[in-house]
């Protein structure tokens, strides 16, 4: 079925009753030209572009839980191109182009929604370095504009301009970012790929690889094994652990990343804010509830909850920059995996088992990076050769040193990106 206007309004008439399931649920086959293992964002879009740009469609989307239960319906929705370094600029600025033809590329509501998104400065020395960071986005393309204190005032007058610990000096606007529903983007995917002939396996679980002479022949899983001439790896924080099943280790760290959610207020928050001297940020999802998240937990682990230190943390940077929000009652808080990289930039490239590859590091950034993923994977699974925005982010850097992309400049340190 094509989703339109006029089905919601014949569906609305005839009591709703010709909506189908968004997907198929085949029993796994045999073998399949590719597996990829992960039904988060990056795998469904994967296996999308895989079937609409290169025509292969005997694919299957391993997920060992349900499709879009991992960090793509885990977190806080943000999607923007204000990345600075080459290769990651290229990259995040092919993606948001591709958020912006989305909804009509998968005939779905993604929700996508381009509020903009203003990042805060406190200091002169952030000033000078959020317009060298506007110069280069407008340089590559994508917008930018510095606020000063009174620019900032008119975007977001509810924020605390007295504070006297971080004023606010102004901030970097970027009116083409902003937000989506993240799991509609995972459902978008999911059934756009179903429907081109990918088969969508849930509750199967990767267990082992079968790997013969250096060459990966397929995969065990909870549902049995199944054959592959090439498999691909989108299993985010849960990287390390695939990998060492296939017998090779990934420069990744597992860490924890918590999100909150108020309840439903009416519209306060118009933009997407963030807030780096403090380490929080905000948006308003469209059902009314303020959504923001902070620092990651600080300890490498595979739960995905999160500790009460963070919510402390993060709750004292909320009524540092924005008061208003302690009238607001928190309703839900959750925790997600991240696979950090050591210099905050992702991976993705062949890994040193023939036929099988690697698509991970995303850090707490990947959820706008979805249909660029997706993108650039099934180009790297279907002709063996990175896709031009992803050609600086090979495996092997950190063992070189060539090539390491420092977003922050904080240094090659998991847990300081
Ligand atoms: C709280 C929080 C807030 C965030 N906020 C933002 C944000 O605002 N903007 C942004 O850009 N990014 C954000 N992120 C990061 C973003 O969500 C992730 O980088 C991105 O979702 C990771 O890719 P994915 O969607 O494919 O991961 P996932 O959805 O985690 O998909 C990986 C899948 O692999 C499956 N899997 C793992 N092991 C196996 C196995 N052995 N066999 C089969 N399947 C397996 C998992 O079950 C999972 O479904 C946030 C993350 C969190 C947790």
């Amino acid at each position: 079925m094509r989703f339109s206007g006029l089905q919601v309004l014949k569906e609305g008439l005839t009591g709703n009753k010709g909506w189908g399931p968004h997907w198929r649920d085949p029993e796994p086959k045999s073998e399949y030209d590719i597996i990829i293992i992960g039904g988060g964002g990056h795998g469904l879009a994967t296996a999308h572009y895989l079937a609409k740009e290169h025509g292969l469609t005997n694919v299957a989307v391993l997920e060992r839980g349900y499709l879009g239960g991992g960090n793509v319906g885990r977190n806080t929705t943000i999607v923007r191109a204000n990345y600075m370094l080459p290769g990651n600029s290229e990259f995040y600025s092919h993606s948001l182009k591709l958020w912006e033809g989305l909804e009509e590329d998968l005939n779905y509501n993604v929700m996508h929604s381009q509020r903009g998104i203003i990042n805060l400065f406190h200091s002169d020395g952030q000033r000078d370095a959020f317009a060298r960071r506007g110069n280069q986005m407008i340089n590559q393309g994508d917008d930018a504009i510095l606020l000063d204190t009174d620019g900032v005032r008119q975007h977001l007058p509810y924020l605390d301009f007295k504070q006297t610990r971080f004023p606010i000096y102004g901030g970097l606007y970027h009116p083409r970012g902003g937000s989506a529903r993240h799991d509609a983007v995972a459902w978008g995917f999911a059934r756009s790929a179903s429907q081109r002939g990918v088969d969508l396996i849930q509750n199967c679980e990767v267990t082992g690889f079968d790997i013969v002479d250096g060459v990966v022949r397929g995969v065990q899983t909870s549902r049995g094994p199944i054959r592959a001439k090439k498999i691909g790896m989108a299993v985010a924080g849960r990287t390390s652990q695939v990998a060492e099943m296939a017998g090779f280790r990934v420069p990744i760290e597992s860490h924890v990343l918590q999100a909150f959610v108020t309840e439903g207020l009416k519209p306060v928050i118009d933009h997407v804010v963030t807030y780096g001297m403090g380490h929080f940020y905000i948006s308003q999802s469209d059902k009314g509830g303020l959504v923001f998240g902070g620092d990651l937990d600080m300890y490498a682990s595979y739960a995905a909850r999160g500790n009460l230190p963070i919510v402390e943390h993060v709750s004292e940077a909320a009524m540092t920059l924005m008061p208003v929000i302690g009238k607001a009652k928190m309703l839900r808080s959750w925790g997600g995996i991240m696979d950090m990289s050591p210099d905050g930039s992702f991976i993705m490239d062949k890994s040193p088992i023939d036929g099988l590859y690697i698509n991970c590091g995303w850090c707490y950034g990947g959820f706008k990076a979805t249909p660029a993923s997706g993108h650039t994977f099934a180009h790297l699974l279907a002709t063996d050769q990175p896709h031009p925005t992803t050609i600086r982010h090979r495996l092997d850097r950190f063992r070189t040193g060539r090539g390491v992309m420092d977003e922050e400049a904080t240094g090659s340190q998991h847990n300081l990106h």
